[in-house]
């Protein structure tokens, strides 16, 4: 029997692992081999962009980027393109350019070898009983169970432990976000945001990887949505970008949680860590900090005993679920049109784009 089982090798998972793996006997499963041909569909769909946030807690777990994960262009600004209004200005950002797959399948690499990792597994029920759950999983054709004293969900947006867990608590908002890739012909430098409430009541975006243009949504989660991703598309071309050669597409749910009651942490013997959890960035859907500061509270709560962890993990969470109220406190200035048009004409913060000689 396993001490702990984590469904989901992603940021959260990988890194609860990591933090956890010489203390107790632990079993990580993750569907994906890191090993499936690009445009399979079936790596993670993501910005793969790191922010500050993020940036200082892999500081302060004492990391720093291989080079495979480093991708061009490292850019220093968000062009931010307000389309209800008709404004746009460029604000400086400091975030890191990576390849997420490349940046996960490094996150497994720093797993220590006393962990085992079955890659290619999908995890598909559990029970719980009084001393332990029982894990239902497959790899390949072949159907496997394992026991363990405490399960953890770390497998993002659509968690299927959260589902099976706790099918009647209410979950954080939902959006399907759409990604498709072109050809940069154009060598755009810049991180793109576009803010327009004909397409989503969230945000779009554009983001250059190397010799790829990568084109973005958080949609509504209807019918609808592939028709307002092809109204971005026609919209960024008025724009002037060039969007003919799309090399790929792929989806995948993103969580908004609007109130902390849609947070869900687990109990008994199930936990949750970064999305499954609903940890993410109502505003940016800024995700990567979460999760390694969920994964970094539930370890730390986990040395507390298997008894009284949740009470440890939600404490060590309060500040997680403060930031996220604050966030939605802050999301009127970017989501409603008046203030962000009263933010955006103000130019407060934005660079001058037409800067001319001399400078000093
Ligand atoms: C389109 C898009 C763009 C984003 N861009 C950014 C960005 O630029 N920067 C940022 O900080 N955040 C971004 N986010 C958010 C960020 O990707 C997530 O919040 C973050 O990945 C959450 O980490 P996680 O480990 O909790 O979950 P995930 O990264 O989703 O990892 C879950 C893992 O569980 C595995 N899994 C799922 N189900 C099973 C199963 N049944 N059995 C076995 N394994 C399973 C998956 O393969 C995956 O590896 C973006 C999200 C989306 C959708």
């Amino acid at each position: 029997m396993y001490d702990i089982v984590i469904i989901g090798g992603g940021p959260a998972g990988a890194t609860l692992a990591r933090l956890i793996g010489n203390k107790y006997k632990v079993l990580l499963l993750e569907r994906r081999t890191f090993q499936e041909p690009l445009y399979s569909g079936l790596q993670k769909c993501c910005g793969g962009l790191i922010a500050p946030d993020a940036q200082k807690m892999l500081a302060s777990f004492g990391l720093g980027l291989p080079k495979s994960v480093i991708l061009s262009p490292q850019m220093f600004s968000v062009r931010t393109i307000d389309n209800d209004n008709l404004i746009e200005r460029y604000y400086q950002r400091h975030y890191v350019n990576i390849d997420r797959e490349e940046f996960d399948k490094w996150l497994e690499s720093l797993v220590p070898p006393t962990v085992d990792i079955i890659n290619g597994s999908i995890y598909k029920s559990h029970e719980v009983h009084k001393d332990f759950v029982k894990i239902k999983f497959s790899k390949g054709n072949t159907n496997y169970e394992e026991k363990a004293k405490i399960l953890v969900g770390a497998d993002g947006a659509f968690s299927k432990v959260r589902r099976n867990s706790f099918p009647d608590k209410k979950a954080p908002r939902k959006y399907i976000a759409i990604q498709e890739w072109f050809d940069n012909s154009q060598n755009v430098n810049y991180y793109g945001a576009i803010f327009d409430s004909e397409i989503t009541d969230f945000y779009s975006w554009i983001i250059p990887k190397e010799d790829i243009l990568i084109v973005g949504s958080a949609l509504l989660p209807n019918n609808d949505a592939n028709k307002k991703f092809a109204l971005l598309k026609s919209k960024l071309k008025d724009y002037g970008f060039e969007l003919n050669k799309s090399i790929r597409k792929n989806s995948a749910y993103l969580l908004r949680p609007q109130a902390v009651k849609q947070i869900q942490i687990g109990s008994g013997r199930i936990a949750l860590i970064g999305e499954a959890a609903g940890f993410i960035s109502p505003s940016s859907a800024e995700g990567l900090s979460y999760a390694f500061k969920s994964a970094l509270a539930l370890s730390d709560a986990l040395s507390q005993g298997f008894e009284s962890w949740q009470d440890f993990y939600r404490k060590n969470t309060a500040d997680l679920r403060r930031n996220i109220i604050l966030k939605n406190l802050k999301s009127p200035f970017m989501y409603n049109r008046i203030l962000r048009k009263i933010v955006m004409k103000s130019g407060l913060l934005s660079i001058d784009m037409n800067l001319k000689l001399p400078l000093l």
